[in-house]
């Protein structure tokens, strides 16, 4: 049998009902004991990491998690985080660029109802995720939600009820989980060599959402307290030139005084590019920015969090930025 660890976070999947609302309380060993049948799958052992709803998580959490992971590599096959759905997106994109070249699974899971429930995904999510994570060929960061493995890089939370809550972004599942069955869609190679784990996180990035008429002066107020801006702009990607609101001066001062400048798309399908209108392509042979194209958000802030984490010079940065980890990138010019 498989040796796989459980590591509870808190989240729904653990949470009781109190007069303050649902809180995370039940330990890792209480949300084992509610699954019987993962005895049957593989040899668990639990760890309580922590108990939080993960709307109080911060990137220093999930340095916690690689390291928890990282500590116990070589005790087991797999490992399993149990998370609240909330920001899970965040952490498993994060870990694929803590955790690189794993040739075990790392299998985030959460629910969204808590496992004490009648009615709750908790309890067939949690087996899933053993399920996967015991499987011969997994390998890397994904997550098991509702039936789906999505890769760590790609899931974006796009329900906020159903059990159905997570999507895979711009990628196939890498498998779906029926009955008990994994049928996988992608199947690759599992990485040569050593795990690399990454303790670094420049947690410095601010993500700036355009909305029509927004004052550009506001970044210049923003400019002190962050290294790097994501802007999330409309459609394929461009920035307002024309008049009062024209971003051309504050773009050149950001750059001017080192700052990474990267620009995103507020539409969650399909990606940037901005060659492709005038609004965009100025911009883009004016500066030295970068854009997530295919990536999802959760992805580009965890990867330019890292990606600043480990380097200074902005080219290596660049560097890092633009290579395709865990599934999260397939294209760019
Ligand atoms: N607020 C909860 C959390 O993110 C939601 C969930 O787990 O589904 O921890």
């Amino acid at each position: 049998m498989k040796r796989i660890l459980i590591i509870a976070t808190g989240g729904t999947i653990a949470c009781k009902k109190t007069e303050q609302g649902l809180v995370p309380m039940l330990s890792s060993d209480e949300l084992l004991a509610m699954v019987p049948s993962i005895r049957q799958i593989a040899d668990v052992d639990t760890l309580q990491l922590m108990s939080l709803d993960s709307t109080n998580m911060r990137p220093g959490h999930w340095v916690q998690i690689c390291r928890a992971i990282e500590d116990r590599y070589d005790q087991y096959d797999g490992f399993v985080i149990c998370h609240g759905t909330d920001t899970m997106a965040y952490t498993s994109a994060a870990l694929s660029y803590l955790c690189q070249n794993l040739r075990k699974p790392v299998v985030v899971t959460g629910a969204q109802k808590p496992i004490e429930e009648e009615n709750t995904d908790a309890r067939i999510n949690l087996e899933d995720s053993v399920r996967y994570a015991a499987s011969d060929d997994a390998f890397g960061v994904c997550m098991v939600f509702d039936g789906r493995v999505i890769a760590g890089t790609r899931a974006r939370k796009m329900r906020t009820k159903s059990y159905n809550a997570f999507d895979t972004i711009n990628y196939p599942h890498l498998a779906v989980i029926q009955d008990g069955q994994i049928i996988s869609y992608i199947r690759e190679l599992k990485p040569y060599g050593k795990p690399v784990f990454y303790h670094d996180l420049n947690e410095r990035i601010f993500v700036f959402k355009l909305i029509p008429g927004m004052d550009p002066g506001v970044l210049l107020q923003l400019e002190d307290l962050f290294d790097g801006f994501i802007i999330e702009s409309y459609g394929v990607g461009g920035i307002p030139w024309e008049g009062e609101y024209s971003y051309d001066d504050v773009l050149a001062k950001l750059e001017q005084d080192g700052k990474i400048i990267v620009m995103a798309t507020q539409v969650i399908h399909e990606g940037s590019d901005m060659t492709v209108y005038q609004v965009g392509r100025v911009a883009k042979e004016q500066y030295a920015l970068m854009e997530t194209y295919d990536m999802t958000l959760e992805a580009a802030v965890t990867k330019l969090m890292w990606a600043m984490g480990q380097e200074q010079d902005k080219r290596r940065i660049r560097e890092l930025f633009y290579t395709t980890i865990n599934h999260d990138l397939l294209f760019h010019h």
